[in-house]
């Protein structure tokens, strides 16, 4: 008897019904979610329909075949674990199911005990891979009052056109249901300029003792070590260069912040006293016009303002991605005004708390959140008073400011308790200047990159230390972005997105990454400047650009695939790879198999690749009605040229010609296929699935 249900994005019809079983028991991490499906076929569908990261757990994805392998893939020296696995082979699975069930949470507990954030999603047995929702259904949907506060500029508005008209109330929830989101954008760069403004303007030239000494010859001083004085050496920073800026679109985020505010409002009568003087990032607002088309109206009755706060890139994306809690959590919290979030309306107050990653990958880059913060009613105070929180507490005050600009002449403290009073909106990432330098508008054609791409979920973590292995079921907006994407490389015949898998492997990235960097200093060191691109190979001038050139004209490209992370000089392409479903799996996990990819060898061994989504379709195998093909970028550097309609060996005269990969255009007609001699030249960064019949 098989199970025929789907089970989180994976069809396990081929899985036996014991089998099955065993995942559906491995998976209650979720509390909020009981049942028991263990008993049949029938109650297994629950399992489908389950919606793990409502509650933020994962599920750990099984192969069939993993418990016969995971004794020799401990990888984390996990070895009772495969002693479990083993009795349960031969004593059978039920009994102990629940033991193993048992002892996963144990050690699921233990993990993220001692590892924190680091080792919360990793993978813990033998070659099982994460899978995660990345759905819309399981965010929180906008909320009426939300709606009617969200920011013009916002391109989530754009879906959301009436909301200041009265709407019909069977309407709103219809409209709510639409309208949720998770979204981290950059900000155009004709923005910067505003941005880089808001910074010049709430700079002030004085050091404080939080300004840790650059040198570290000195301990906290009062009122700042020599090192940071202005004029010192190196000194006090003399501006900060705006590089990039990000905001953060999240639909949960902003219902709990416009909520708190309303509430705010109806404690405190709709007005709050002003503080005195007007704060510095208010002004800059107002003074600025540019400003306004990126910023939201507040309200200043609430002392609704926008502040900074200092921080790293990765956690300031984190924070983005998850809110402040994480900074709550950690050693971040200050005590002068009691255990709450800290802001300031100065950029160089904020800057003193941010760091950067010295001999990383963002040394000397660092990163402020400006954040829209509720002030409400604050309780003043000129002195240092770790108690003022009780003020919160007690209801008297919804925040605390701490008046050190008069008391020693530093900066004003802005205090909450409450992360629902601040809305992180964006991330500014800048460098300090020193010296005469002023700062200048980046370069537009050459944006600073992020380490990993923006849409990524784990765009927040060191890949380099940090391992991951998550495959996201992404959102239908990006699987039908997809489709649009195959029937224009297929002239429209292609089949139908069942669904799409990003990869998200820092193992594979890393050595992605490695080789391009790899390549781009052999071409500097040959002074290349560039790789011959394959339309001047074949004369065709689409060709090499079909993928990227569609991507590029239907979205900013941000939130599916960016093409920013990709080199055009090295030739650097997306590109479709079909495969099978158990070469899918392994080529997502592993890398590519060089064996597994070897298809036809028409052109000898190597990973075959096409920009025409109907050559990849043709060497896909086709199970259950579904065929599997992967959406790669692809470093192809130097291509050897060949229009023969076999040459098995091309891939040997190209190295000879110290080239890294073959384009073959039979008789110059093509299709073109794209050969690679390096797994390490591709990433599979989705697995699309195409249904070739009506499994309805
Ligand atoms: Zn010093």
């Amino acid at each position: 008897m098989y199970c025929t249900s789907l089970h989180e994005g994976t069809n396990y019809g081929e899985m036996s019904l014991r089998a099955c079983a065993r995942i559906c028991r491995e998976t209650p991490w979720c509390q909020h979610i009981q049942y028991d499906c263990h008993k049949d076929c029938i109650l297994l569908e629950d399992c489908s329909r389950m919606r793990p990261t409502v509650c933020g757990s994962s599920i750990y994805h099984y192969d069939t075949t993993a418990s016969i392998e995971v004794s020799t893939a401990s990888e984390e020296g996990n070895d009772f674990n495969g002693v479990v696995l083993a009795l349960l082979i031969i004593s059978g699975i039920v009994v102990m199911g629940g033991v193993v069930w048992k002892f996963q949470m144990c050690r699921r507990r233990q993990l993220k005990a001692s590892a924190g954030l680091m080792a919360a999603d990793r993978v813990i047995m033998g070659r099982l891979r994460t899978t995660r929702f990345d759905n819309e259904d399981d965010l929180q949907p906008l909320t009426y009052l939300a709606a009617q506060n969200l920011p013009a500029y916002w391109s989530t508005a754009a879906e959301l056109p009436e909301v200041s008209i009265e709407i019909a109330s069977e309407r709103r929830t219809s409209l709510a249901r639409n309208l949720a989101f998770d979204e981290l954008a950059y900000v155009k760069h004709e923005h910067l300029r505003s941005f880089q403004n808001l910074v010049n303007h709430t700079y002030q030239p004085i050091p404080t003792q939080d300004r840790l000494c650059p040198t570290e010859q000195h301990g906290k001083t009062r009122g700042g070590c020599p090192c940071v004085q202005p004029g010192g050496s190196p000194g006090l920073p003399t501006g900060f260069q705006v590089k990039r800026v990000i905001r953060v679109e999240d639909s949960d985020m902003f219902n709990r912040y416009i909520l708190r505010r309303e509430k705010i409002k109806t404690s405190r009568g709709g007005k709050c006293q002003a503080p005195e003087p007007a704060i510095l990032t208010r002004e800059a607002i107002q003074q600025f016009s540019g400003l306004q088309g990126v910023v939201a109206e507040l309200d200043p009755q609430l002392n609704e303002v926008y502040l900074w706060h200092g921080t790293q890139v990765r956690i300031g994306l984190q924070i983005a991605q998850e809110d402040f809690s994480l900074t709550f959590a950690g050693s971040g919290a200050g005590t002068m005004y009691g255990k709450g979030l800290y802001f300031s309306e100065s950029s160089t107050k904020a800057d003193e708390y941010s760091k950067d990653e010295p001999s990383g990958y963002y040394d000397g880059v660092r990163a402020l959140l400006l954040c829209r913060v509720c002030m409400g009613e604050f309780y003043y105070t000129a002195d240092r008073e770790p108690g003022a929180m009780e003020k919160f507490l007690q209801g008297i005050s919804d925040s605390t400011l701490g008046d050190r600009a008069k008391a020693v002449k530093t900066y004003r403290e802005f205090v909450v308790y409450d992360k629902d009073q601040v809305y992180p909106e964006y991330l500014v990432l800048y460098e300090r200047l020193h010296g005469e330098r002023p700062p200048e508008p980046p370069p537009k054609d050459m944006p600073f990159l992020l380490e990993l791409p923006l849409y990524w979920k784990n765009v927040g973590r060191n890949p380099k230390i940090q391992d991951f292995h998550d495959h996201w079921l992404v959102r239908p907006k990006i699987t039908s972005m997809i489709y649009r994407l195959a029937l224009h490389t297929s002239e429209n015949t292609c089949p139908k997105v069942q669904r799409a898998k990003r990869v998200e492997d820092s193992v594979l990235w890393c050595k992605y990454m490695n080789w391009k960097k790899q390549l781009a200093q052999q071409l500097r060191s040959r002074k290349m400047e560039r790789c011959t691109p394959p339309n001047e190979l074949d004369g065709n001038p689409s060709s090499g650009h079909v993928l990227t050139g569609e991507i590029l004209a239907e979205h900013d490209g941000d939130e599916a695939i960016s093409l920013e992370n990709m080199v055009a000089g090295l030739n650097e392409l997306l590109l479709w790879h079909g495969t099978s479903r158990e070469a899918a799996k392994a080529i997502a996990t592993d890398g590519f198999i060089l064996n597994a990819a070897t298809h036809g060898r028409r052109f000898g061994k190597g990973v075959y690749l096409a920009e025409d989504l109907r050559k990849s379709l043709s060497y896909c195998k086709e199970s259950d009605g579904v065929k599997y093909v992967l959406l790669c970028r692809a470093v192809c550097g130097e291509m050897y040229y060949t229009e023969k309609e076999v040459h098995r060996d091309a891939p040997e005269q190209a190295v000879q010609e110290g080239k890294q990969s073959v384009l073959a255009n039979p008789q110059q007609v093509g299709p073109r296929e794209y050969i690679l001699f390096d797994t390490a030249q591709v990433y599979p960064e989705y697995i699309v699935e195409f249904v070739t019949k009506d499994t309805e």
